[in-house]
């Protein structure tokens, strides 16, 4: 028996015609950039998260950026960031010319909202909560410290498309909300692809004119852009799959469900869920002292897992100039050394998750 990690070929051949006919549309239409399908996905993803303003742009970590700066946020700011995240949140705010300051996190692997107001300081401007995951961070005592801080929230939704808190969603709570649509997210484009939420019409302007060379007018630039524009065909796909959205998010949440009842192991700590919230479960994280002998434990088994992340920002190479050391985040770091992501993916079959509940009941035993 082998389980993979991930298994992209089957969300595709559950909606293939569909997939098929949006992408053949695309090449018949002569129109590869900045056409009718990319206004068509930005209006039906603003819909399902009732913002008045949806910008595409070609990845999650553009989308961070663009709106860092957008949002006037610049060199000499500072902008609170978690430790635990992929990389990419932290490299946003080093590419709009800020500093990233970095948050531990709570058990639920979001941001300690205590943190906001340890961590502000004179040029603190803005903090960046990323509903790690799936699961949506504890927005309300966020948005409350933030507030009292003076900052601006800028949400990192990459793992957390249709997930809520208490019927509200991720990506409906900060100034400006920023979604990735690498292939193997909640939604998933056939290539890169990401995009920029906000209730702001001035803002959502800024983030079209930064996607498109800094202008909003052919050849009048008015200040320094970049190419981050989504193209057609990506536009196109993912129509089609925020139809489906729901739907492979509850397949999901039953693979999870499944895990939570079956996995009963003194050694593996299962994910804790927030009362209220609907977890999307892009990643099914579990926590063993004996990780990396879990790890190869399981791939002699021939089940496929992933470590996320197996360093904190705040002790990546890149970010060695900061000068953090190994004991500031104690959380982040534990998480970094025990974490363990399980197979979770829509279509994944019941002989596959059995195989995988009965291999972790039987670890150390
Ligand atoms: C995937 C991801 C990003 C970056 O998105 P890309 O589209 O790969 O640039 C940013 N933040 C988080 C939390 C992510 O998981």
């Amino acid at each position: 028996m082998e389980v993979r990690y991930a298994d992209l070929a089957r969300r595709y051949a559950r909606c293939a015609q569909e997939y098929d006919s949006a992408v053949l549309s695309v090449a018949r239409s002569g129109q590869y950039v900045g056409g009718a399908r990319l206004a068509e996905f930005e209006k039906s993803f603003a819909a399902f998260y009732g913002r008045p303003h949806c910008a595409g742009v070609n990845c999650g970590l553009d989308a961070l950026a663009l709106a860092l700066r957008a949002l006037g946020i610049g060199p000499d700011d500072e902008v609170i960031v978690p430790a635990n995240t992929f990389i990419a949140t932290a490299l946003a705010v080093t590419a709009c010319g800020a500093v990233p300051v970095f948050a531990d996190a709570n058990e639920y692997f979001g941001m300690e909202p205590s943190e906001i107001k340890r961590l502000t300081g004179p040029r603190t401007r803005a903090v960046i909560p990323v509903h790690l995951y799936g699961q949506v961070c504890d927005m309300d005592a966020i948005m409350k410290a933030a507030g009292k801080a003076g900052l601006t929230v800028i949400e990192d939704c990459a793992q957390a498309h249709g997930a809520s808190l208490n019927g509200r969603m991720a990506g409906s709570f900060g100034a400006a909300a920023c979604f990735s649509f690498f292939p193997s997210k909640p939604l998933g484009a056939f290539g890169d692809a990401g995009a920029v939420l906000t209730s702001s019409e001035e803002t959502d302007k800024h983030v079209r004119r930064l996607r498109n060379y800094g202008s909003s007018k052919k050849y009048v630039h008015e200040e320094l852009g970049s190419n981050s524009r989504m193209d057609e065909i990506q536009a196109a796909v993912l129509s089609v799959g925020l139809r489906h959205l729901e739907d492979e998010n509850a397949l999901r949440e039953s693979v999870a469900r499944a895990y939570l009842e079956g996995i009963h192991n003194p050694l593996i700590a299962l994910p804790k869920v927030r009362p209220g919230s609907a977890h999307v479960w892009h990643i099914f994280p579990v926590l063993c002292p004996r990780r990396d002998e879990l790890k190869d434990y399981l791939g002699g088994r021939g089940i496929d897992t992933i470590i996320h992340y197996p360093v904190p920002c705040h002790l990546a190479k890149c970010y060695a100039s900061l000068g953090y050391k190994r004991g500031s985040l104690p959380n982040a770091e534990r998480f970094a050394d025990t974490e363990l992501s399980l197979p979770c993916f829509a279509g994944e079959t019941d002989e596959e998750i059995g195989w995988v509940i009965d291999a972790l009941n039987c670890f150390g035993r």
